[in-house]
């Protein structure tokens, strides 16, 4: 019997991995990456993360296997690749993270751009000005006129004032 590995989710939900060798069924759970409860980081036995499946999900970026004695080096390049990650989900998603413990993010500017669609440009997001909306250097005046809406799965987004409702001046 061999030991354990500790293994990151590094999908944007939650994912669920069911060890499903020899009739067994144990299904093991990680929060989303980046959790702020470490949620992301699961143990599971060495032999699960042989199995097929498994091999395919670690593949197609959804898991991570970290090695404990891998060098700070190997962290670093993971750490970097899951920041870029990160950012990708928040381009689709346009969602703000205001409690992300991380201390930096990269998200599209919601400005105004060509043809309706969002500028787009790469707006750095720091600790301090994650409770603003994100905007480039050219869209910064705008920034009064957005306001922090929850939708309905409970997620932040920036919304328009102007777009939100027609009661308001632009
Ligand atoms: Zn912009």
């Amino acid at each position: 019997m061999s030991g354990t590995i500790l293994v990151q989710n590094l999908h944007a939900g939650p994912s669920v991995y069911t060890d499903e060798a020899g009739n067994r069924k144990i299904p093991y759970e990680w929060g989303e990456s980046g959790h702020p409860d470490g949620t992301d980081y699961q143990e599971v036995p060495e032999d699960l993360t042989k199995q097929p499946p498994f091999r395919k999900a670690v593949s197609r970026g959804i898991f991570r296997l970290i090695d404990e004695n891998t060098d700070q080096r190997f962290m670093d390049q993971g750490q970097r690749w899951q920041d870029q990650r990160s950012a990708v989900f928040a381009a689709t998603e346009s969602v703000i993270d205001r409690t992300s413990e991380r201390s930096m993010a990269a998200v599209p500017c919601i400005g105004p751009g060509p043809q309706g669609q969002p500028c787009g440009a790469g707006v750095i997001l720091t600790g301090t000005s994650k409770n603003q909306p994100p905007l480039c250097q050219s869209h910064k005046h705008l920034a009064t006129t957005y306001a922090p809406v929850v939708d309905e799965n409970g997620e932040e987004r920036w919304v328009r004032a102007t777009m939100a409702g027609r009661n308001q001046v632009d």
